[in-house]
């Protein structure tokens, strides 16, 4: 049939070209980093009860010389595929800690980790460098990692967020709630915090969703894991995540990520002169 000429070829060389671009793209993150094509923003987020912001997460960005400023889902899959992930992964560990030397001593430095950088063996040593060469301490970093990493549920990764922890890192669950038996993670393995993803912060308003979050938010507190409130982009979400008993809120109503919070520009004052 006519149709069916015209699909393969109209098809057949839009297929090629995407996957041109496509690894056009990966030569080109390949060298973006040495480039200085990437750069991190830093969302900050609220301790409710304080009323402070505790610290701000680190977000990748990519200032692409031709396709202008990209967002990490746009290529971050991509350098999971490809494996660029873990220099990509190292360098905003290193940038982010370094940056945050620089803000009150009261405040946390979140920073996501892909699941391969979790599983790769070097992973504990790189941490450790990073943590030495920049001075940062151990106490004021949070790494964030997704449900991917915690099913694969074995010794290693076990032994592995132990590791972490006893250096006094803090280990958050980002994205909860979006994957498969999130609640069985509650119990099994160690962290400090979880995220509740935003699908279900901006469905607060529906009184099952509300109960249900209710309902996890005390099970997490009662064994002291703080709960952040993601995607809070509007000052009627905050009401509710206040009400449902969040420990913390992060979204455009509180900030949206930037090269420079202003609330981590200045110093807080100090508690004692010393
Ligand atoms: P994430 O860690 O869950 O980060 C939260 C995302 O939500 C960010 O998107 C942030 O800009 C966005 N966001 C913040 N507040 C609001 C809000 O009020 N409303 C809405 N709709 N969105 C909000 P972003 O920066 O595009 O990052 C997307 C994802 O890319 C991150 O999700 C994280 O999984 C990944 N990512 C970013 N930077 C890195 C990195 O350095 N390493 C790794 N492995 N992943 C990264
Ligand atoms: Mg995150
Ligand atoms: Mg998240
Ligand atoms: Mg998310």
């Amino acid at each position: 049939k006519a149709g069916g000429l015209d699909r393969c070829a109209v098809h057949e060389p839009t297929e090629a070209a995407l996957s041109l671009d496509k690894s056009r793209l990966e030569l080109d993150l390949a060298h973006a980093a040495q480039r200085g094509e990437l750069y991190l923003v830093y969302q900050p987020y609220v301790d409710l009860a304080e009323g402070v912001v505790s610290g701000a997460e680190a977000l990748i960005r990519w200032r692409h010389p031709t396709r202008g400023e990209l967002q990490p889902l746009s290529f971050i899959p991509m350098a999971e595929a490809t494996g660029l992930i873990l220099p990509l992964g190292r360098w905003a560990l290193r940038t982010a800690l370094r940056r945050a030397s620089e803000w009150p001593a009261s405040t946390t430095l979140s920073v996501n980790i892909s699941p391969l950088q979790f599983q790769q063996s070097g992973f504990l040593a790189e941490v450790d460098s990073a943590l030495a060469d920049t001075g940062f301490p151990a106490e004021r970093l949070e790494l964030e990692i997704t449900e991917t990493v915690l099913m694969r549920d074995n010794p290693e990764t076990t032994a592995q967020l132990h590791a972490l922890i006893t250096r006094g890192i803090r280990i958050a669950l980002d994205d909860f709630g979006t994957g498969y038996s999130a609640l069985a993670y509650l119990a099994r393995l160690p962290h400090h915090r979880i995220k509740l993803d935003k699908t279900f912060v901006q469905d607060l308003a529906n009184p099952a969703t509300a109960e249900l979050i209710r309902a996890i938010i005390s099970l997490a507190r009662a064994q002291g894991i703080a709960v952040t409130a993601e995607g809070v982009e509007r000052d009627e979400h905050l009401a509710l995540v206040r009400r449902a008993g969040f420990t913390h809120a992060q979204g455009y109503a509180m900030g949206a990520p930037a090269a420079d919070p202003p609330e981590l520009s200045t110093p807080a004052p100090r508690a004692s002169a010393s």
